[in-house]
């Protein structure tokens, strides 16, 4: 089941999930393996089941390092786990010692489960993924503790262990509750996936592909919760429209291809000016918008003029451009839309004056007072 249901998102191409599916599908093979061979198994059996196993474990870490954006493959990691594939090779083939290949392939199986809850927890911050990285955690860490007993069952001898297929009843309980936290820890693997393909879906929705920005409906939405978020707390709110200069000539000269590199280039160059709480925001075509949080008009004219600045130092394929900006502040009882309205007409004197400069609105804002 796991394998099938996290098979159904390795065309999502979301980093780690193939792995997560191969892993579960090898331990697939490897129970598939027991149940057909049953009592008569013999050491090929063993081998190949135990080789499975480790093969799973290293995929299940790998897949999870790498959904969490980390490199997957870890070369001290696959040589301890080859190590251990060797030396239940040789407790098969060589010596053979039940006790020492149970304890072997639990080690293995223990720093898979401990592996995959750390890196789990690791990124349990996230609202949206909290619940699913806990699940993942404490599953993981529940079959870790049930491998632990069974070596305990095992060196101490509790219950001596007849064969790797024929185990004793302790092996079976443990091992039976070690594979029952299995499908929860894919259940939280194929929750995580969910939540990261709802994440892109929104970054698609919100985010203008060229620049970065938001786009026009996400930048309404997001501002006016700002603003509701910024009233409450007591803060001043501003605006500024930004405008690029003369932009249709840029197009004119170098091809629309420059153009849009140049207007990637200006966007990227404002945001990396912006504070954390502003909002930026592309309104259409070269025209952008800005929320200054925290911000009166004459801080939101000296950080746009900064913007300006900014733009004019960025370049693209050697052309680069200017911006003009109309400033205005958002008053207690004003609206996004009629503060819009004002730093809109603010931007039309800038232009007319000459451009490359950033003028405030001399219209009253609505106060309240
Ligand atoms: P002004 O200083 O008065 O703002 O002059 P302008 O040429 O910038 O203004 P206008 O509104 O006449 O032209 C805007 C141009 O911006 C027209 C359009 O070709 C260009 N433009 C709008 N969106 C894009 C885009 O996504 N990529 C490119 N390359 N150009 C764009
Ligand atoms: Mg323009
Ligand atoms: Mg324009």
């Amino acid at each position: 089941m796991s394998v099938a249901i996290l098979g159904s998102l390795a065309r999502t191409a979301l980093p780690g999930v193939i792995r997560w599916c191969l892993g579960y599908a090898m331990l697939a093979v490897a129970s598939a393996w027991i149940l057909i061979a049953g009592t008569r198994g013999g050491a090929i059996t063993i081998v190949g089941v135990s080789f499975a196993t480790m093969g799973a474990v290293l995929l299940l870490v790998q897949g999870t390092r790498s959904f969490f954006g980390a490199p997957a493959v870890r070369r001290d990691e696959v040589l301890a786990l080859a190590l251990l594939c060797a030396a239940l090779a040789y407790f098969t083939l060589v010596s053979p010692k039940v006790g020492a290949r149970g304890v072997l392939i639990s080690l293995g199986l223990i720093y898979g489960r401990i592996a995959v809850g750390v890196l789990a927890l690791r990124h349990a911050s996230g609202e949206r993924t909290r619940y699913a990285c806990r699940l993942i955690a404490a599953s993981a860490w529940l079959g870790a503790l049930f491998y632990f007993a069974r070596i305990a069952v095992i060196v101490f001898g509790v219950a001596p262990t007849l064969s790797f297929i024929q185990p004793s009843p302790w092996n079976v309980v443990l091992l039976g509750l070690a594979i029952v936290t299995l499908p929860c820890m894919s259940t939280g693997m194929v929750m995580l996936a969910h939540a990261r393909i709802l994440e892109r879906m929104e970054k698609l929705a919100t985010t203008d592909e060229l620049t970065g920005a938001l786009t026009r409906r996400a930048f309404m939405e997001r501002a006016n919760a700002l603003l509701c978020e910024v009233r409450a707390r007591g803060g001043l709110l501003s605006i500024a429209i930004l405008d690029i200069d003369k932009f249709k000539a840029v197009n004119d000269s170098f091809g629309h291809a420059v153009g849009d590199r140049l207007l990637a280039q200006v966007s990227s160059a404002i945001a990396a000016q912006l504070r954390a709480c502003d909002l930026f925001g592309r309104l259409g075509g070269e025209e952008f918008a800005v929320v200054f949080a925290y911000a009166d008009k004459d801080d939101a004219l000296r950080m746009t003029n900064e913007l300006r600045g900014a733009v004019e130092r960025s370049s693209a394929d050697g052309v680069s451009c200017t911006l003009s900006a109309g400033v205005d502040g958002i008053g207690a009882h004003d609206t996004l839309e009629s503060a819009i309205v004002r730093a809109d007409s603010a931007l039309y004197v800038a232009k007319a004056s000459g451009r490359n400069r950033v003028t405030v609105a001399n219209l009253p804002e609505l106060s309240g007072a």
